[in-house]
């Protein structure tokens, strides 16, 4: 049975989906991070930060995203009755985006599931940023050939905590700036990231190879990165994201740690650039030919202007 649910802002209405007795739940481990509803947009959406079920999915393929979403789900909050499916669902992770772009999925509650990707390289595969460690998945990614860079866009200590495990499971070189370093220094003696084998310097961008450019973009943290690949896939961190519900590239103040003006002064430095992807830690991904992205920067850089 189909059953699209009316999306009323009340407690009462999220209850009632937590309690349904249908196949997929989400219980009140719920964050409201919004991972569900990027991954099956048709089947969960997050109203006043609380995901619910709005369609039970009735097709193979429309349950195999279901499980997906559960599956990458930051805090085991959906649950499903029947778990026939279940097992092959875990097989398709990482998720294919496009050409050899990958989402890894398996978010984690401590980057408040926030996104990382997958790039199978002839010249070593990199991880972007980093999922919560996952056996299946690493195991996934040792058949796709390991992982030879991660690729942090900022550092948090405990947001990217499991790259250090990745990077020793897979013998992998972390590539982060200077000023994350200095930044985590200062809050933790202790900090994994002292470990790091490459640190970028400065806010000059930097071609690390033919494939891969590193753009310095401080404003949500001091050495915030983002990585350009092959000219057209920008990983972007926490500094940039597309949002769906209103069609438009965004940047949150709120959310900006280090400095606003400096955000404002990096977008308007990356809106000189080509790319076509953004893929971002948080909020929605997008593709848009290269001459709607520069039209859709235009207007963002036009509303962080305005907020300035
Ligand atoms: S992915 Fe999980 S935590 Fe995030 S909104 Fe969906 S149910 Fe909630």
């Amino acid at each position: 049975m189909n059953r699209k649910l009316e999306m009323q802002d009340t407690s009462e209405n999220q209850q009632s989906i937590t309690n349904s007795a249908e196949n997929f739940f989400v219980n009140s481990a719920c964050i409201g991070c919004e991972v569900c509803s990027q991954l099956a947009p048709d089947m969960f959406s997050v109203i006043v930060s609380h995901a619910v079920v709005i369609q039970q999915p009735e097709q193979q393929e429309d349950k195999r995203r279901a499980f997906h979403a559960l599956l990458a789900c930051p805090t085991a909050a959906i649950g499903s009755r029947e778990k026939e499916g279940l097992s092959t669902a875990l097989t398709d992770f990482p998720l294919l985006l496009a050409e050899n772009v990958y989402d890894c999925g398996f978010t984690s509650a401590k980057s408040y599931g926030g996104h990382s990707y997958f790039i199978e390289h002839p010249d070593g595969n990199w991880l972007i940023d980093s999922p919560r460690f996952v056996p299946a998945l690493a195991k996934k990614l040792s058949e796709l050939g390991g992982v030879r860079t991660i690729f942090l866009t900022h550092y948090d200590d405990a947001e990217h905590a499991d790259a250090v495990i990745y990077a020793k499971k897979f013998g992998a070189e972390r590539i982060v700036h200077i000023e994350e370093q200095s930044r985590i220094g200062k809050q933790s003696r202790t900090s994994q990231q002292e470990a790091a084998e490459h640190l970028i310097k400065g806010n000059a961008p930097v071609n690390w190879h033919p494939d891969f450019r590193f753009l310095i973009v401080p404003g949500h943290t001091k050495g915030h990165m983002l990585l350009l690949y092959k000219g057209k896939y920008l990983f972007t961190g926490d500094h940039l994201f597309w949002q769906k519900r209103t069609q438009s590239l965004g940047a949150i103040r709120e959310y900006c740690w280090y400095s606003w003006p400096e955000q404002v002064k990096s977008m308007e430095r990356l809106a000189k650039e080509e790319f076509e992807w953004v893929l971002p830690r948080h909020g929605d991904q997008i593709q848009l030919e290269a001459s709607q992205m520069k039209p859709a920067m235009e207007r963002l850089l036009q509303h962080m202007n305005e907020i300035d």
